[in-house]
């Protein structure tokens, strides 16, 4: 009898903690992968395995992949030649 509200009461939680959604497909099986590039930027990976959209975040703000592998490839000091 335990096992229904505190069941209840994780999954609830569970949802508004992640609160990752497809926007392709509005589905809930997302991952989230969080990266921080070598400049420091910090950029979110999302994937969706449903419909496999894939996406990019940063700030809170929508980025192309495009946009994320310039940040990563600017490292105008920390390039090691030797
Ligand atoms: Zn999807």
């Amino acid at each position: 009898m335990l096992a229904g509200s505190f069941g209840k009461a994780a999954s609830e939680q569970g949802v508004s903690v992640s609160g990752l959604m497809c926007p392709t497909c509005g589905s809930r099986d997302v991952i989230n992968i969080n990266l921080t590039l070598e400049r420091g930027d910090r950029v979110a990976f999302y994937s969706c395995h449903r419909c496999d959209k894939k996406w990019w975040n940063k700030d809170g703000e929508d980025v192309s992949l495009g946009n994320v592998l310039n940040m990563a490839k600017r490292s105008p000091q920390a390039r090691k030649v030797g």
